[in-house]
């Protein structure tokens, strides 16, 4: 069984997220798609993030009418008994260590069966970072990768981002930079699928901006986030 791990911060998921995995799952027969907020995401330690338990509700909200996807607590902090109860999604994010996705990729693993093929859901502006990444080699080697492009992208902008010693020549990923990221890029110690664009410019970011200035949500949310949102009073200013 094909099976896609999606992980990210989703603060919040939104229309491009879905998009990303619809795409992914319909092309690559996956069976179920996993959709995994971090807890810790390890790019962004240092900026405030909505507490896990909230993003994870967003997400389960979000996947429920698709058979194929799951809401996955693979990265989920420990939760003490002070986390259960009413008080429970009021309680502030408690930082641990990072979620490093070569962690929850092998954890993962461990409960597949032999037959089953993981791939790795990324979109490119994440996958451009990916040579910093924790353990980068033994990741891409791990699984597959579905990369996902965004507009403004090139085939160049994939290649180039891998980490050295993967990293094609420059002689040769030159002439790619006109050339959208499509196609199966496959080389010794890693196997990449590029989706082609997934028009949905919406970032999690505008998102919020437009939460913090009351404006409405509901063009880049499924309506049960939207309504979450709004309930919960998330990224008002001064929330
Ligand atoms: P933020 O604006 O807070 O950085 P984001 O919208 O980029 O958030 P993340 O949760 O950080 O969302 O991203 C999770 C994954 O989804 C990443 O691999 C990212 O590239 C991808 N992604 C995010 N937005 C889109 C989009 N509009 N289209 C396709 N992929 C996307």
């Amino acid at each position: 069984m094909n099976i896609g791990l999606f992980g990210g911060s989703f603060d919040p998921i939104h229309r491009g997220h879905l998009a990303l995995a619809q795409a992914a799952a319909s092309r690559y027969s996956l069976r179920q798609v996993l959709f995994v907020p971090a807890n810790v995401p390890p790019h962004k330690q240092k900026q405030p993030l909505t507490a896990f338990i909230h993003r994870y509700a967003m997400v389960t909200l979000a996947t429920q009418d698709e058979k194929r996807f799951f809401p996955s607590l693979l990265e989920a902090p420990e939760f003490t008994p002070k986390h259960v109860g009413a008080g429970a999604l009021t309680c502030p994010a408690e930082r641990g260590s990072a979620n490093y996705s070569i962690d929850t990729v092998r954890r993962l693993k461990k409960s597949l069966k032999k037959s089953d093929r993981l791939f790795f859901l990324v979109g490119v502006d994440a996958f451009r970072d990916v040579a910093h990444w924790h353990e980068a080699r033994a990741l891409l080697a791990e699984c597959d990768f579905i990369v996902a492009s965004r507009p403004g992208y090139s085939l160049r902008d994939v290649a180039e981002s891998l980490p050295e010693g993967l990293r094609p020549a420059a002689a040769v990923t030159r002439p790619f930079h006109k050339q959208p990221a499509k196609g199966d890029l496959v080389l010794p110690g890693l196997a990449l699928h590029l989706l082609e664009e997934i028009n949905q410019s919406v970032s999690a970011t505008a998102i919020r901006t437009a939460a913090a200035q009351g404006k409405p949500l509901a063009r880049w949310l499924d309506p049960r986030v939207a309504d979450y949102v709004r309930k919960h009073g998330l990224y008002r200013k001064g929330a």
